[in-house]
C-alpha cells in the first residue's frame, strides 16, 4: 500500500493488509465541524465548534509552575474569549495571530473565576471528521489522510444488495456508504452511510435465523396428540388455578405440537410467573402420545427441584420420570427425562424422542440439534421449547432470535405482591440483620448471598481457572457461614450452598431449606436462577454492586413467590457503592424488561444475557437499541428472502462467512 514497514506493521496489528481492510476500519465516532457556531452561543460544559480568528497568543507558567498554559485570544464577528491549553506550547508556532481555524471545545471556570475556552482538537475545514480507535500507536489523522488515498477503491466493493431494495428503501450502495463513513460530506450524507452500514451489519443474522425457519419448516416433527380431557384433568388436580396468560401459552405450545413440523418456541415470562407447570402440560401430552420428553436444566440444583416438582405434578398420570445430572442417574428410558445441558454432550439415544424443554438457555445452537437428532432413531426432529425469565427487548429479540417463536406470559399469580427493594449503607447493617431476625420470627426464611470474587465480567474472572474461582467463593461462603451462625444469629438455623460442594450435599441442604429445616440460607449465587422455596421472604445480597442487572434481578425472583410480602436488600460493600447506577435501577423498578433494556443500553447485549451465550459479533455501526434501524434490517431481510438469497452470491459469501465464524452456536 506504499506505507513503510513500520505503518504496515501497526495497520496488520488490528487487522488491516489489504486497501479493502482499511475501508472496512470504521471511525467509532464524528467531530462535527461543518456548522461552527458564534462565540457568544458558548455555555458552560457544552461542548461547541467556533469559527474564529486568533488576536493574540502566549504562554504562560501556572502558578504552580507544574504547567505551560497556552492563552489564545480568539475573536469573530460575535464577540471574543481566550482559549486555553495545557502543556501544548508548541501550538503558538500554529496560532499566529490573524490567522484564522475551527475550535472544538467547551467554556470552563477558571481558577480566578474568569471564562475560558478550553480546546480539545483544532482544524482548518469545516467539515465532519471521523475519529478512529487509536489504541494502536495510529492516529485518526495519519488514518485519515492514508484512507483518502485509497479511498477510490471503494468503487470495487462489490454491491450486496439488489438495485429495486436501495433505490425503495433510500439507501445509498454500499461503495457509497464507506466513501460517507470515511469522507463524510455532510451529516445527512453521513447518517444514510451508518444506516447502511448498521443494516449491512445485521443482515447475515437475520438472514440466517430465517433460514433456519425455513429448513425446520420442511422438517418432520413427531405429531402429538391433543388430549383435551387429560388438560382438563391436570389443570383441575392444580393447588392453584392457571392465570389467563399459562392458560394461553399452554394452548399455543399445545397447538404447535399437534402439528407435524418442530415447534421452536420461546416461552418467556418475569420470574415467578408460573412457566413450569405450563411446559409440564406439554410433557403430559407428548408422553401420552407415545413419545419422549427432555427436560434440560442450568444446574444441578434446579434439574433436581424440578424433578421433584414435576414428577408430583405428573406422575399420578403415569408418567414415569428420570434424572440426568452428574450425581444421579436414573430411569433414562423414562416419559420424560430431566437432567443438565450437560447430559446434550452424552451420546444417549431416545429412540422415542419428541419434546426439548430447556429452561433458562435461550437458544438451540444447530449443533445441539442435530445431536438430538441422532440421539432419537425415528428420523424425526423433536419439538423445542425454550424457557426463559430474562426478558429480552424486543430489538434484540429480532435481531438473534428471527428463527423462534414467542410466547410470553405477562401476568403474574395473583395474590403476590411487588418485592420491595432497598439498598442498604454499610452503618445500617445492625438494624438490617435486626430486621431479618424479625422475619424469621414470623415465620419466613432468608437467603443470604456472598459476592461474586473479582471481577464479574471481562476477561480477568475468565483468566481465574474456574476451579480456582470456585474455591475463592467456597471460601467466602464458608466466612460468611461461620459470621452469622457464631456472632450474628447462634440461635437460628443457618445451612450453607455453594459450588464446591456434591451433588449429594447440596441437595440435602436445598430439600432442608425447602422443608422448613432451615431458617438462613447463605449460598453463593449459584441459587441465582429457578430455586423456588415458597416461604423464602428476604434476599440479602452482600456485595451487591458486584453482580450485574440480569443476575441481581434474577436473586431478587428468588423471593416474593407466594403471598408473603417479600423484600430484596441489597448491600454494598462501601458508601460509594450507594450511588451505584445498577443498584439504584434495580431500587427503582421491579420489571425485568426495564432492566434488561437498562443493561442493553449501559453494557450492552454481552451483560443482559452472559457473554457465552449471547454469540454475536461486535457491531461496529449498529446499534442494538436503535429500533428503526433494526425493524428496516428486519423488513429488508425479509424481503431479501422471498426474492431469493441464491440471486444475490455477494451477500450469500457473507452469510457463509458468518456462518463459518460460527456465530450464535
Ligand atoms: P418460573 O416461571 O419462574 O419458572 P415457577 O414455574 O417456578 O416460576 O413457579 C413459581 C411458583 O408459583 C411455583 O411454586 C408454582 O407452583 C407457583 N405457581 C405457578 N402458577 C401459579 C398460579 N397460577 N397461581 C399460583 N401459584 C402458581
Ligand atoms: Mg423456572
Amino acid at each position: 500500500m506504499g506505507i513503510g514497514p513500520k505503518f504496515a506493521e501497526k495497520l496488520k496489528a488490528v487487522g488491516i493488509v489489504t486497501a479493502a481492510d482499511l475501508l472496512r476500519y470504521f471511525p467509532y465516532r464524528f467531530e462535527d465541524f461543518s456548522k461552527p457556531l458564534p462565540i457568544s452561543s458558548l455555555r458552560f460544559g457544552r461542548p461547541t465548534v467556533i469559527n474564529a480568528e486568533v488576536v493574540q497568543a502566549s504562554n504562560e507558567r501556572s502558578p504552580r509552575r507544574r504547567m505551560v498554559i497556552t492563552k489564545v485570544l480568539l475573536k469573530d464577528i460575535s464577540g471574543s474569549i481566550t482559549a486555553i491549553w495545557f502543556n501544548q506550547p508548541y501550538l503558538l508556532r500554529q496560532l499566529k495571530p490573524g490567522s484564522r481555524f475551527l475550535f472544538a471545545g467547551k467554556m470552563v471556570t477558571e481558577r480566578n473565576g474568569g471564562k475560558a475556552f478550553q480546546v480539545s482538537t483544532i482544524e482548518r475545514e469545516a467539515k465532519i471528521f471521523p475519529v478512529y480507535h487509536e489504541s494502536t500507536g495510529l492516529t485518526s489523522k495519519w488514518l485519515r489522510n492514508f484512507i483518502a488515498k485509497v479511498i477510490d477503491t471503494a468503487q470495487l466493493i462489490a454491491e450486496t444488495l439488489p438495485k429495486n431494495i436501495l433505490s425503495e428503501r433510500k439507501l445509498p450502495p454500499l461503495a457509497d456508504a464507506i466513501r460517507a463513513i470515511h469522507q463524510p460530506k455532510s451529516a445527512e450524507q453521513l447518517a444514510a452511510g451508518r444506516r447502511r452500514l448498521g443494516i449491512e451489519e445485521l443482515l447475515p443474522i437475520m438472514l440466517r435465523s430465517m433460514e433456519l425457519r425455513r429448513q425446520l419448516s420442511t422438517a418432520i416433527a413427531p405429531q402429538i396428540t391433543i388430549d383435551e380431557p387429560l388438560l382438563k384433568q391436570f389443570v383441575e388436580g392444580l393447588a392453584f388455578k392457571l392465570t389467563d396468560d399459562q392458560r394461553k401459552s399452554a394452548w399455543q405450545i399445545i397447538k404447535d405440537l399437534a402439528k407435524p413440523v418442530p415447534m421452536n418456541r420461546l416461552l418467556q415470562g418475569e420470574v415467578g410467573s408460573g412457566k413450569t407447570v405450563v411446559a409440564a402440560m406439554a410433557a403430559l401430552l407428548v408422553s401420552r402420545s407415545g413419545y419422549q420428553s427432555l427436560w434440560l436444566a442450568p444446574t444441578e440444583i434446579l434439574a433436581n427441584q424440578h424433578y421433584r416438582n414435576v414428577s408430583q405434578l405428573l406422575e399420578r398420570f403415569g408418567l414415569s420420570v428420570g434424572l440426568w445430572t452428574a450425581g444421579t442417574k436414573v430411569k433414562l428410558d423414562a416419559d420424560l427425562v430431566i437432567g443438565t445441558h450437560a447430559l446434550l454432550r452424552e451420546n444417549l439415544t431416545f429412540p422415542k424422542l419428541a419434546a426439548v424443554i430447556v429452561d433458562e438457555q435461550h437458544r438451540f445452537g444447530v449443533k445441539q440439534r442435530s445431536r438430538l437428532r441422532a440421539a432419537t432413531t425415528n428420523q424425526l426432529i423433536p419439538h423445542f421449547l425454550s424457557m426463559t425469565a430474562t426478558p429480552i427487548p424486543r430489538t434484540l429479540f429480532l435481531t438473534i432470535w428471527g428463527d423462534l417463536d414467542l410466547t410470553l406470559i405477562r401476568e403474574m399469580p395473583a395474590q403476590r405482591k411487588p418485592v420491595i427493594t432497598r439498598l442498604i449503607e454499610p452503618a445500617k447493617r445492625q438494624q438490617t440483620y435486626q430486621f431479618v431476625r424479625e422475619q424469621v420470627s414470623q415465620g419466613r426464611q432468608v437467603f443470604v448471598i456472598v459476592p461474586i470474587i473479582g471481577e464479574l465480567n471481562g476477561s480477568k474472572a475468565q483468566k481465574l481457572k474456574k476451579t480456582l474461582f470456585a474455591e475463592l467463593e467456597r471460601k467466602s461462603a464458608i466466612k460468611e457461614y461461620q459470621k452469622l451462625s457464631k456472632e450474628i444469629f447462634p440461635d437460628l438455623k443457618i445451612g450453607l450452598l455453594h459450588g464446591r460442594m456434591s451433588s449429594k450435599q447440596k441437595n440435602k441442604v436445598m430439600q432442608d431449606f425447602d422443608r422448613h429445616k432451615l431458617d438462613i440460607l447463605v449460598s453463593t449465587a449459584v441459587v441465582e436462577v429457578g430455586i423456588d422455596v415458597a416461604n423464602a421472604a428476604v434476599m440479602m445480597i452482600e456485595g451487591a454492586e458486584r453482580f450485574g442487572l440480569a443476575q441481581l434481578h434474577q436473586l431478587r425472583g428468588r423471593v416474593g413467590r407466594a403471598e408473603h410480602q417479600s423484600f430484596c436488600l441489597l448491600m454494598p460493600e462501601s458508601d460509594e457503592a450507594l450511588e451505584h447506577r445498577r443498584l439504584s435501577a434495580m431500587v427503582k423498578t421491579n420489571s425485568g424488561l426495564e432492566l434488561a433494556e437498562y443493561d442493553l443500553h449501559y453494557r450492552g447485549p454481552g451483560e443482559l444475557l452472559g457473554t457465552r451465550q449471547h454469540g454475536l459479533p461486535d457491531f461496529q455501526m449498529a446499534s442494538l437499541t436503535d429500533s428503526r434501524l433494526i425493524e428496516e434490517a428486519q423488513s429488508i431481510a425479509k424481503q431479501v428472502f422471498e426474492y431469493g438469497l441464491e440471486k444475490l452470491p455477494e451477500l450469500n459469501k457473507k452469510l457463509e462467512h458468518f456462518e463459518q465464524v460460527e456465530h450464535l452456536e
